[in-house]
């Protein structure tokens, strides 16, 4: 295969350590491309809106895993949580518990993670650190049998300036070790670090990511 988003891939591949997953985000981008990257290989795909992300499941083949890795909406959790394999966004408490109730009425666990805002912009979504440590101190969780909390997810300040970028992503490898020491020392499923996006994940892998976000390096400029 020669096509451009072959050999994107495969370069983001290549430079990405054994241990290290690729999340290849297709949002805005139409199936044919992601049907590009999967006869390239790639199975795992990240989309942030709920409805496109669902159309593109029922369009491709059933070996993909999805991640869903924007903001999600507690009305909109029943449409994915019947295929979703990871999503990326937990940024609430009572997002959590809506996404345990759909997993029970589907019969299937779900994989989560707690999105962390690190970043300096506003707009960013997720736990602050004290919000997330006062939410799992808590406990509530614990009593959720329907999802699994398997580590955090957050995204850096959206700058070039790499001592900025780094240090989010060590605060985030930093709270990742304090509450899996926490709170999670007995479970082998709290493992993921979702960390970098296309100008920014070799920073992020340096810093202990094992999962990378990256769009653009591999589908190109996104229309939107
Ligand atoms: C869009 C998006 C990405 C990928 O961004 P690129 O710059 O295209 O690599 C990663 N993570 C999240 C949460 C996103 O919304």
């Amino acid at each position: 295969m020669n096509s451009t988003i072959h050999q994107n891939l495969q370069r983001v591949l290549s430079s990405l350590p054994n241990g290290v997953r690729l999340v290849a985000v297709s949002k805005f981008h139409p199936i044919e491309s992601l049907r590009e990257a999967y006869e390239s290989g790639q199975r795992i795909f990240g989309e942030s809106k709920v409805q496109e992300m669902t159309q593109k499941y029922e369009a491709l083949p059933k070996d993909i895993e999805w991640h869903f890795i924007g903001h999600l909406q507690t009305n909109k959790v029943k449409y994915i949580v019947p295929y979703v394999t990871l999503i990326h966004g937990v940024d609430s408490f009572k997002l959590l518990s809506e996404i345990n109730r759909q997993g029970e009425k589907n019969d299937r666990v779900i994989s989560c993670l707690l999105q962390m805002h690190v970043a300096r912009e506003e707009t960013k979504f997720g736990f602050s650190l004290n919000e997330c440590r006062q939410m799992l101190a808590e406990e509530e969780w614990k009593k959720f049998t329907h999802v699994k909390i398997c580590g955090i997810m957050g995204m850096a300040s959206n700058t070039d300036y790499e001592n900025l970028v780094r240090d989010e992503f060590k605060t985030l490898h930093d709270f990742f070790c304090e509450i899996q020491q926490k709170h999670f020392s007995t479970d082998e499923d709290f493992k993921e670090l979702s960390m970098g996006m296309s100008h920014d994940y070799p920073w992020a892998v340096e810093e202990g990511a094992t999962l990378v976000r990256v769009g653009s390096m591999i589908f190109g400029v996104r229309n939107y």
